[in-house]
């Protein structure tokens, strides 16, 4: 991982991120949290945690979290 090149943050194209679900989805980030049950993806484990209130997957929008737009990938927090 060291010989990696510098990537400016939020240029990195998006099939060079590190982490891929079967969907499609691509994320990066230690913390980035991506649900297996509905595919979105979250900002950090308790960001995913909350979309989960009754351990069943519920819209995001719905409970009123909204979508980073800061890097690229979407993610929930
Ligand atoms: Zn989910
Ligand atoms: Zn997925």
């Amino acid at each position: 991982m060291s010989n990696l090149p510098n990537v400016v943050p939020g240029t990195r194209a998006v099939e060079d991120l590190p982490h891929a679900h079967r969907c499609g989805a691509r994320w990066s980030g230690a913390n980035t949290s991506h649900c297996g049950a509905c595919c979105r993806t979250f900002t950090g484990v308790e960001a995913f945690d909350r979309h989960r209130p009754d351990g069943v997957c519920t819209d995001p929008a719905a409970l009123g979290m909204t979508l980073a737009r800061d890097r690229a990938y979407d993610a929930w927090f």
